[in-house]
Formats: C-alpha cells, sequence, structure tokens
C-alpha cells in the first residue's frame, strides 16, 4: 500500500467518527516497555488529553504463545511510573474470547468466512496472498478461518500524520485468517472487535501497522461499525535500522530514569522541550507535552532512528 495518487476507481472510504474523543494505548504483553513503545504511549496519551480526551488502555493479550509472564503487569506498572495514568479499568484482551466468536459468527452468517488448512509453503508460492477460497485437504484436521474479502475492497483513508492512504485488500493483502488454526483469535478480528467496544475515535500507533490498517477498516465496514482516525508515528529504529524490540535485545526503559525517559521520548516526537525542563517530574513534563503537542511536528516518516537514548 502506499500515498493514493492514482487514477479513481472503487472505493469504500472510511467515514470518521463523530466525537468524543477517546484514544488508547494496546501494548501486547511480549515484553517490558522499550523507548518505542513508550513513544507510542506518550504519542497517544498527549493527543488524547490534548483534546480533551479520554486515554485507555488494553492489554492485547491474545496470543499466549508470544507472551512473557509478568510482562501485562510489569507494563502497566512502567506507565504509572512515568504518570502515564489511564481512565477507567484496563480491558485485556484474554477475557474478550465471548465477543470475537459472536462477531465471527456474524461473519460466517454473512458467508463471509470459510476454512483453511494451506502450508506456510503453499502461501509463500503465492506471494503471501491468499487466493478466494481453497481445497480442504482433510476436513477432520485444523483448519484456520479466513475472511472472504469483498471484490470491490479498495480501502482508502486519511492518515493523521501519513497523510491519504489506499490499499486494495483482495490483490495486495488476501483473505485473512480471522481464527488460527491453533485456536487463538487473530489479532486484526480482536482489535476491531475490541475498538469497537471501547468506541474509540482516535488511533495513534507505530508505523508498523500502518499497512494493517485497512484491512482492519475493510472489517469494521463488514460489520457496520464506525472507522475511528488513524495516526500513525514514524517507528523507532536503532542506527542499523531495527524497530526497537523485545527479539533485538532493546532493553526495558528504567523506572529510575522516568523523567529522562520522558524527555527523550518528547524530543523525539518533535516537541521542543527546554534543556531547563528535562529534570522535571514526570507529571510535570507531561503537563508540558500536552501543552505543545502539535501533530505537525510529527514527520510523516515511517521510521526514524533513535540515538542518544
Ligand atoms: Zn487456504
Amino acid at each position: 500500500m502506499g500515498a493514493a495518487s492514482a487514477a479513481p476507481n472503487i472505493t469504500m472510504t472510511a467515514p470518521a467518527p463523530k466525537c468524543p474523543y477517546i484514544g488508547r494505548f494496546a501494548p501486547s504483553p511480549s515484553g517490558p516497555l522499550h523507548f518505542g513503545s513508550l513513544v507510542s504511549a506518550v504519542a497517544s496519551y498527549l493527543d488524547a488529553k490534548a483534546h480533551n480526551g479520554t486515554w485507555l488502555v488494553r492489554m492485547d493479550d491474545i496470543d499466549p504463545p508470544r507472551e512473557m509472564p509478568g510482562a501485562a503487569d510489569l507494563i502497566l506498572q512502567q506507565l504509572q511510573q512515568h504518570s502515564l495514568n489511564w481512565d477507567g479499568d484496563v480491558l485485556y484482551q484474554s477475557q474478550r474470547s465471548g465477543a470475537y466468536l459472536a462477531t465471527l459468527e456474524k461473519l460466517q452468517h454473512k458467508g463471509l468466512v470459510y476454512p483453511c488448512q494451506c502450508s506456510r509453503q503453499q502461501l509463500k508460492k503465492q506471494g503471501g496472498i491468499h487466493p478466494s477460497r481453497c481445497q480442504l485437504k482433510d476436513p477432520s484436521a485444523p483448519a484456520a478461518l479466513r475472511l472472504a474479502a469483498p471484490a470491490q475492497s479498495q480501502i482508502e483513508f486519511e492518515d493523521i500524520f501519513q497523510g491519504q492512504q489506499r490499499q486494495n485488500i483482495k490483490h495486495e493483502v488476501g483473505d485473512v485468517v480471522l481464527h488460527r488454526k491453533d485456536s487463538l483469535f487473530a489479532y486484526q478480528l480482536a482489535v476491531v472487535v475490541d475498538d469497537a467496544f471501547q468506541q474509540i475515535s482516535h488511533i495513534i500507533r507505530g508505523s508498523d501497522l500502518l499497512s494493517s490498517t485497512p484491512r482492519q477498516i475493510c472489517l469494521q465496514q463488514l460489520l457496520g461499525l464506525l472507522t475511528p482516525q488513524y495516526g500513525h508515528i514514524p517507528v523507532a529504529t536503532n542506527p542499523d535500522g531495527q524497530k526497537l524490540s523485545k527479539q533485538n535485545l532493546t532493553p526495558s526503559i528504567d523506572a529510575k530514569t522516568a523523567s529522562a525517559n520522558l524527555a527523550s521520548a518528547l524530543r523525539w516526537l518533535g516537541l521542543p522541550l527546554p534543556k531547563a525542563r528535562y529534570s522535571a517530574s514526570s507529571h510535570e513534563l507531561l503537563s508540558w507535552g500536552i501543552e505543545h503537542w502539535q501533530r505537525k511536528l510529527i514527520s510523516p516518516v515511517m521510521e526514524k532512528v533513535t540515538f542518544n537514548r
């Protein structure tokens, strides 16, 4: 996908939701917060609070094999240590299976879901894009459930930071998995169900999720749900160009240096934090950030190298 520029086509343009502003930060507990995830948390927090909005935290703990025991609690603790205090209760995806199942059944009743036993190798041969329908090798063996993407699945939306976006789900993504062969619900389904349940109006998150946004909008449209406004901030990378993550041994943020961590995050987000304020408390830094937050300071690039952390 990419910035829209080509000739007009039949499109499913995402309608903007009505206010009030409800934002969210939805970490996966695959490890503690690192600088990259702190930046996402701060950006979504500041954008919500600068618009007098509500800021929710949701734990995307839908994939136990990828999770680290204790990480969910640790992340919440780290947020509080940085004065990133959320509104309301934390929602845990691990407790939402009933809602995901009900939504899956809704799509099944519309005839939009079919089973698939394709292997990774088979998918690779198709360039990773699953075609419409496929043959079941063994009807009694486990199968994933895929969404039959509509033929007219050109999705367009205006990203707050990245501008106009366009993607054809059928041709660029294929039929996505909603329920995995290992019986877990897929992230794409869960995130759409929960964003609607929490009435999220604005989603500010890392640009690594930009390419999966159109398929979430497609699902919202098939389910008759409103589409939030999306804003994808650049992903923090190390000087080697790798996204900061547990996999490349990015260290956890240290609560002992909460103010310095926040000062770095504010500067990284383009805010002109004066040097004299670097040693202010977490609370003061966030208040300053709310006052000075400007969306236009975020550059429309997908990645940004992190130096001098
Ligand atoms: Zn298949």
